[in-house]
């Protein structure tokens, strides 16, 4: 049977956030979110009309109309969709490094199977949501890239600290929300404080708005 997928998007621009800043790549957003962030600026991803079905070949075909060697899946949160890990599959076996950006809190065995059996032609940004206090399905842990956190009126470094014994070992990036001025301030704040504690953090906002890219 063929593989359907709800497509909100799929267009190439730059990885305009974290450790891939400035690289060409392909992002298909998929539809759906499991929450409601007071600033989720994709809110059109899980509107439940702005989106269109597509066949796995299709989204294929898509991504192959340009040349990058980069492939994003995103959302909403990608991981919801059902089928998610047959897209995972094919994206990486056409040849593409799969980048997956996900809140964290959805996981199952379908997707740790599709990960593993992919690996290490993957990277997986995760980035805990205030809605649900930070927390991250304790079965992704151990397939985690990076760490993303949205730096908003709310984050404190506690919040941040929450997964303290991880970033030894990957990169953690401060995002000021929207690029606001204040938030860009508190990024840098929370930084210092976290070098205090010998964490290493990065501070990079969404260059892609910075560019007037999508
Ligand atoms: S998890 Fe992401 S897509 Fe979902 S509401 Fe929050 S910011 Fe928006």
């Amino acid at each position: 049977m063929e593989e359907i997928f709800n497509i909100v998007e799929i267009f190439y621009s730059i990885e305009g956030e974290g450790s891939f800043v400035g690289y060409p790549t392909v992002f298909v957003r998929l539809e759906g979110c499991n929450l409601r962030c007071e600033w989720c600026d994709t809110t059109y991803s899980y509107d439940g009309k702005t989106f269109k079905q597509l066949s796995l070949k299709k989204i294929i075909e898509e991504i192959k109309k340009y040349r990058t060697k980069r492939v994003c899946i995103t959302g909403g949160e990608p991981l919801l969709t059902k089928n998610v890990d047959t897209l995972i599959k094919a994206v990486v076996k056409e040849g593409y490094y799969l980048i997956i950006e996900t809140n964290g809190t959805v996981f199952n065995n379908r997707v740790e199977e599709a990960l593993k059996s992919v690996y290490p032609n993957f990277y997986l940004v995760v980035s805990p949501k205030p809605e649900v206090k930070y927390n991250i399905n304790q079965s992704l842990l151990k397939y985690i890239n990076e760490f993303k956190f949205v730096v908003d009126e709310y984050i404190t470094l506690k919040d941040i600290l929450k997964y303290e014994s991880l970033y030894k070992l990957k990169p953690l990036i401060l995002q000021p929300e929207r690029n606001k001025k204040e938030f860009i301030k508190k990024a840098l704040k929370l930084q210092e404080e976290l070098l205090k504690k010998d964490i290493e953090a990065r501070v990079i906002p969404q260059c892609q708005k910075f560019m007037g890219l999508m």
